[in-house]
């Protein structure tokens, strides 16, 4: 068996073990592929063994993948950092962003959204962490950023992504998600929404995130292999 094929179902397994032990359906959690700095033949066999949903950081990098992949029924997530400038193609070549974390990206993004496409899927990155040199939205901010997107009509706010500090301790893990559960429990009873989207969990800690409540988990390095 391809090798990709068989880390795929090593994943699977985790996935289904941990939603069970959080007693949750297997299927109210989704498998991202990360797949930054991979090049599309190994896309490719993540494919052919099932995978549809493929997340990309760098934006170049993904629409030349995108270009090779092109006739592939393949679900694009972007989850890397964004640039002001450059959130046209990412607007008309994806179908979510998870990696906002101010207004002037929501607002290009809402106004560059084609009218022929589905509103864009969005999920606000929070610095979960408070680190300060981390991307992501300060939770105290988060409210505002929240409310001010809802009123974009070309985006359709989800949830929340979060990358806390990287723990070997799963009890270290588990607070930086609680935290996120708890400022999405927040939003949708202060603002009186139903956000549905928990974006968290990668490879090395994704049974702590399902455990808090993911609903996306985004593997990288246990699907594909470590990076360069
Ligand atoms: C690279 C990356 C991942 C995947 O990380 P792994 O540890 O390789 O699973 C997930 N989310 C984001 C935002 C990333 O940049």
């Amino acid at each position: 068996m391809h090798k990709i094929a068989d880390k795929l179902m090593q994943v699977e397994a985790r996935l289904q073990q941990a939603s069970q032990l959080a007693h949750r359906q297997r299927d109210s959690i989704a498998l991202l592929a990360v797949s930054k700095t991979q090049p599309a033949a190994s896309l490719q066999a993540a494919f052919d063994a099932g995978q549809r949903d493929f997340g990309e950081n760098y934006l170049q990098e993904a629409l030349d993948k995108k270009h090779l992949l092109a006739a592939m029924p393949i679900c694009w997530h972007f989850i890397g950092p964004i640039q002001s400038n450059k959130t046209r193609p990412i607007a008309e070549q994806f179908d979510w962003v998870h990696s906002v974390d101010r207004l002037k990206v929501a607002q290009r993004l809402s106004a560059q959204r084609p009218e022929a496409l589905s509103p864009l899927n969005i999920c606000l990155q929070v610095n979960i962490d408070d680190e300060a040199s981390k991307s992501g939205v300060a939770p105290a901010e988060l409210k505002a950023l929240a409310q001010a997107v809802l009123a974009l009509p070309r985006l359709k706010l989800r949830g929340l992504m979060v990358i806390p500090k990287p723990s070997d301790d799963p009890a270290q893990q588990r607070a930086a998600f609680t935290k996120a559960r708890q400022l999405q429990d927040q939003l949708n009873q202060t603002l009186n929404i139903e956000l549905d989207t928990l974006s968290m969990g990668m490879s090395g800690d994704l049974e702590a995130a399902i455990a808090e409540g993911a609903t996306i988990v985004r593997v990288g390095t246990d699907i594909f292999g470590a990076r360069n």
